[in-house]
């Protein structure tokens, strides 16, 4: 079973505490589907500029993902440059430029259409929008936004919301899109919007999931460096959504299992920069971390 996912294939240049880097690959269909592809197939629709690197794509391939969806635009590739604070939660977007992006009109080829799970990650809302409409079998849809879309394009964000099952967004995020400070207060204004379930990521302090009348709380896994959290919110939506396309069905248990699985993958990712330590990444170390996890949050006493 396969995990469709829409959103930006990027070049980034990023700076932390750590260190710099520029023309790092990333965007949010491409971390995600890397993420993804731990636990499964997935397809991605998407676009990137004449002068990305295809050598790039040729991996994701060469791990499972489907390119078929991936459009070569004329122009340069979506750029996004970011710095981060000391404190590593926060970081200042410094430079946005849409490019090929503004020109990307997602047609799903025939196959992807008939997917079940997909992931809307961040893009365009509109660009979100026109996905959903091509879905003819959708079972699970999940979706990502972000601060630049709540500023630049609020309706279109609630008219998707309108639409999906599943709601991943950062805590700024659910507090921008809710007006509410308080979180429990915000899970409850988004989900009148649309999504029966909400997971709100809070970076170093893990995630909530917000369904039906429970909460449910993963920490992050605490970790000594961290060089780069870059993507660590795809990272975590596609290894969740990877782990969710192959459950089949939605229970409780199930999303929790998702959970531990994206908070697993975005442990990892922060470790190098872009998605260089996905990557590398063997089964090994996957379930290395997973245990680490397990044993993070056992109170009952092992
Ligand atoms: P995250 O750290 O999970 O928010 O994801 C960072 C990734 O999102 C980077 O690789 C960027 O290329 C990508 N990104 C940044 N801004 C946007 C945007 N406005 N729309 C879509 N993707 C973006």
């Amino acid at each position: 079973m396969s995990l469709l996912i829409i959103g930006t294939v990027a070049m980034d240049n990023i700076e932390t505490p750590a260190g710099k880097v520029t023309d790092e690959i990333g965007g949010s269909a491409a971390y995600a589907a890397l993420a993804a592809s731990f636990s499964g197939p997935s397809a991605v629709v998407a676009i990137v500029g004449n002068d990305f690197p295809r050598e790039v794509l040729d991996r994701l391939a060469a791990r499972g993902v489907d390119l078929s969806g991936v459009t070569v635009g004329d122009g340069p590739s979506f750029r996004w440059s970011g710095r981060y604070h000391e404190n590593l939660n926060n970081r200042d977007t410094l430079d946005t430029q849409l490019n090929v992006l503004t020109q990307f009109n997602p047609q799903l080829p025939p196959q992807y259409r008939k997917i079940e799970h997909v992931f809307l990650g961040n893009i365009d809302p509109e660009l979100q929008m026109a996905v959903l409409k091509q879905l003819e079998r959708r079972k699970l849809v999940a979706c990502d936004t972000m601060n630049f879309w709540l500023d630049n394009a609020r309706p279109s964000v609630l008219k998707v919301l309108a639409e999906i099952d599943l709601l991943i967004i950062n805590d700024e995020e659910a507090r921008q899109l809710s007006g509410e400070h308080n979180l429990v207060r915000a899970a409850r204004v988004i989900r009148r919007m649309g999504p029966k379930r909400l997971l709100i990521k809070r970076g170093e302090y893990g995630v909530l999931a917000f369904e039906e009348d429970s909460v449910f709380a993963m920490p992050a896994y605490p970790l000594e460096e961290v060089f780069d959290p870059t993507g660590a919110g795809d990272t975590f939506a596609g290894g969740c959504m990877g782990y969710l396309a192959q459950a089949g069905a939605l229970s409780p248990a199930a999303l929790r299992r998702a959970i531990a699985q994206g908070s697993v993958m975005a442990s990892l990712v922060v470790e190098r920069f872009g998605m260089q330590r996905l990557w590398e990444l063997s089964r090994a170390d996957i379930e290395a971390r997973y245990q680490a996890f397990v044993r993070l949050t056992d109170f009952h006493g092992a």
